[in-house]
């Protein structure tokens, strides 16, 4: 018997599929995966919540149906969080944890302590797609839910290219790309191409970002009103972090963005030195050692003063 069905017990009609807070590839590819195995094989009462997300990302079958229930006092079966580290990053939907029969989460991230009844928690897993697919039986995995499966796992892995992806990732992948989908599709599509308008903001950042630490750190900082200025909105800041890091010398890339008057989202990266997870979590966040995140109050120079001290302790700490 395969995972899944341990967790899909008789008693359940009814289901809840909710994911993170600003949900990247990985957490949208893997709720609608989700959504679409348990709709091609099995009759519950299905529903699943998202906050908005790229619109590249809209192609997968039954997007239509994300949020579709309005009734706020329903009662679920059965809660299933996926890609989400704790209860308090639970996005769309997480009124309905409470109130829910029972709660699991399917997760990769290192800081997650399990906060659900039961918890498939991997975090070698590069992610939450591949933590999910091995909950799933192979045969009854549709192309539709390949394609999603599969993107996740391309977000997550940077295109296969982050020190997270094994050889069992790439058997995974073999799979998905077994069921007939346009793989190649998938990763112009939706992981490289971007509109015009986040393409000046990637430049714009790169453009206006500092080395610290002589060339190990390096930062860069997108106010509110540069976000009003090229009209884009937190989920079109994906990848800048990322562009940041490729920075030849760089060990910690460093990106915040203006979420209101003196408070930022930071999104951490590191190569190798550093785990970044540590440095996020000392500040409420979390995430994967060299992928983390948090949000953080002051000025720019508060913050970036805050994160150096831990970023430089622990690459001292490294060279010793
Ligand atoms: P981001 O920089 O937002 O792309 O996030 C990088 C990684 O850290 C992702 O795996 C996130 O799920 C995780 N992460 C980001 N922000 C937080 C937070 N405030 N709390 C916990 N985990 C986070
Ligand atoms: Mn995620
Ligand atoms: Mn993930």
């Amino acid at each position: 018997m395969k995972k899944i069905d341990e967790i899909l017990t008789e008693d359940i009609r009814s289901i809840a599929i909710v994911g993170h807070m600003r949900p990247d590839g990985d957490c949208v590819g893997s709720c609608m995966g989700l959504y679409n195995y348990l709709k091609d094989n099995y009759s519950f009462d299905v529903d699943i919540y998202l906050d908005d997300f790229a619109s590249s990302l809209l192609f997968m079958r039954y997007s239509e149906q994300i949020n579709a229930n309005t009734d706020k006092t329903k009662a679920y079966d059965l809660f299933i969080a996926v890609d989400c580290s704790d209860r308090q990053r639970l996005g769309t939907g997480s009124e309905f944890f409470e109130t829910a029969g029972r709660t699991v989460c399917i997760d990769h991230h290192i800081s997650n302590q399990g906060y659900c009844e039961i918890n498939h928690l991997n975090a070698d897993a590069c992610a939450a797609g591949e933590v999910l697919y091995e909950l799933l039986e192979e045969d009854k995995i549709s192309k539709a839910t390949a394609e999603c499966l599969y993107t996740a796992i391309v977000h997550d892995s940077g295109v296969f290219q982050y020190s997270s992806v094994t050889p069992r990732t790439m058997e995974i992948a073999g799979k998905l790309m077994g069921k007939g989908i346009d793989f190649s599709n998938i990763v112009a599509k939706t992981f490289y191409e971007k509109s015009y308008n986040r393409n000046q903001v990637l430049g714009r950042a790169l453009l206006e970002s500092v080395r610290l630490m002589e060339g190990k750190c390096i930062f860069s900082v997108i106010s509110a009103a540069n976000m009003e200025f090229y009209r884009v909105k937190p989920k079109d800041l994906d990848g800048i972090v990322e562009s940041l890091r490729n920075t030849e010398g760089v060990e910690v890339a460093i990106f915040l963005y203006e979420t209101n008057a003196q408070e930022y989202k930071v999104s951490l990266r590191s190569k190798d030195a550093v785990d970044v997870s540590r440095v996020a979590s000392y500040y409420g966040g979390g995430g994967h050692i060299k992928a983390a995140g948090c949000t953080m109050h002051g000025s720019v120079y508060d913050v970036i003063n805050n994160l150096t001290k831990h970023i430089e302790r622990q690459l001292m700490e490294g060279s010793r």
